[in-house]
């Protein structure tokens, strides 16, 4: 009598190129085992079995995990260098809690050769960044992140390359900020209603540009005030969609923000995508597909693969996206601070193999990587 067996499936997907493997394999075959089966690495050699990562239906695995009837397993490429681009960080001119200058000086220390500040609607850091990037010789780039409403949802789309005194950009960015100061009463007034009160004035505590009070700074307030016990649980328990102390905002049009950064010589990148949600889901294939056919139809022109809120199986998703759309692939940790962001600066996990990465459009760059 033969052995029972279940059927599994193995995936190895390249941003050109996706290989799904099925076959069965005995009962009690391990993740690692069941890859071996598949034979994917006589078609794909330099699949290293040592240094790849692999997930199962897109969930991270360990290699001697048992697999079950119709588990899907995928094979992440190793992640090989570490990249000294860093493409999107906040000062002190938005929510970071360290000024431009130490921001300059930490990535710095950290090995970042390119670095793009990116504070929220407001642009006011850059020239203080730069002028601490030319004294210690790294390339910068002007940056942004613009806060949209785009449906029902809140999307960043960062702004890299652009001309911050181009007059639309200065104007539409100064309607954005705007709005800032009413919506923090409003959450205040929410917060109040579930018995959390003098949070306005202690959110304000915490800003360093009073115009750009937002969420980070409730959430530091909430922390400081024993009521969370770090600023991630903040979001998750009071200041997201669907929690007490969210208030929906309407921001910028994206078609208005990619026309600002477009219009200014920038190119308009549609920030961490993985974090779009609906409630606690993704906010859906389907979504996201419309989503990435209206940012590029607009003109947008890259999205971020590698983020510090991406997990590996979304490095490869959304490098698949940006080969589907046309879209260059940027990287970016998103550092907010020491001990409040998920990534540090800089030493960013390589883009997955077959990306077009966003520094192609830059001119300077590629006469940089001649020389
Ligand atoms: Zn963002
Ligand atoms: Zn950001």
């Amino acid at each position: 009598m033969s052995a029972e067996k279940i059927h599994i499936e193995v995936v190895y997907a390249l941003a050109h190129e996706q290989t799904l493997l099925m076959l069965d394999v005995p009962k009690g075959t391990t993740l690692i085992d069941g890859v071996k089966l598949s034979g994917i690495t006589n078609k794909y050699p330099e699949i290293d079995l040592e240094k790849s990562k692999f997930g199962i239906f897109s969930k991270l695995s360990k290699a001697d995990v048992i697999l079950r009837e119709k588990d899907r397993i995928e094979i992440y490429r190793p992640l090989v260098g570490m990249l000294d681009f860093d493409l999107h960080c906040h000062s002190t001119f938005s929510d970071g809690t360290l000024t431009p200058t130490q921001i300059v000086a930490r990535a710095s220390e950290r090995g970042v050769t390119m670095l793009a500040l990116t504070d929220h609607d407001d642009t006011d850091g850059l020239a203080e960044a730069r002028d601490a990037a030319e004294k210690c010789g790294m390339s910068f780039i002007n940056g942004v992140e613009i806060s949209v409403s785009w449906r029902k949802h809140t999307l960043h789309i960062v702004g890299l390359g652009i001309d911050p005194n181009h007059p639309p950009l200065v104007e539409g960015l100064k309607k954005v900020r705007s709005g800032r100061g009413e919506r923090a009463q409003k959450m205040a007034d929410e917060l109040a209603k579930v018995g959390i009160g003098g949070v306005l004035q202690g959110a304000y505590k915490f800003t360093t540009n009073p115009n750009m009070i937002g969420r980070t700074h409730f959430a530091r307030f909430l922390v400081e005030s024993g009521h969370c016990k770090d600023v991630k649980s903040v979001f998750n328990r009071y200041l997201a969609s669907g929690k007490p102390g969210y208030v929906p905002h309407q921001w910028a049009d994206l078609a208005d923000a990619i026309s600002w950064i477009c219009g200014s010589g920038g190119i308009a990148v549609l920030a961490h995508p993985g974090r779009y949600m609906v409630g606690r889901r993704s906010m859906g294939k389907q979504t996201m597909h419309e989503l990435l056919g209206v940012f590029a139809e607009l003109g947008g022109g890259a999205v971020e693969v590698v983020t510090g809120s991406h997990t590996p199986p979304q490095y490869a998703e959304f490098a698949r996206y940006a080969e589907e759309f046309g879209l260059l692939c940027s990287c970016g940790s998103d550092f907010h601070g020491p001990g409040e962001s998920y990534r540090d600066l800089g030493k960013l996990p390589d883009l997955p193999l077959g990306c077009r990465p966003v520094w192609e459009h830059w001119q300077h760059v590629s006469a940089l990587k001649a020389a």
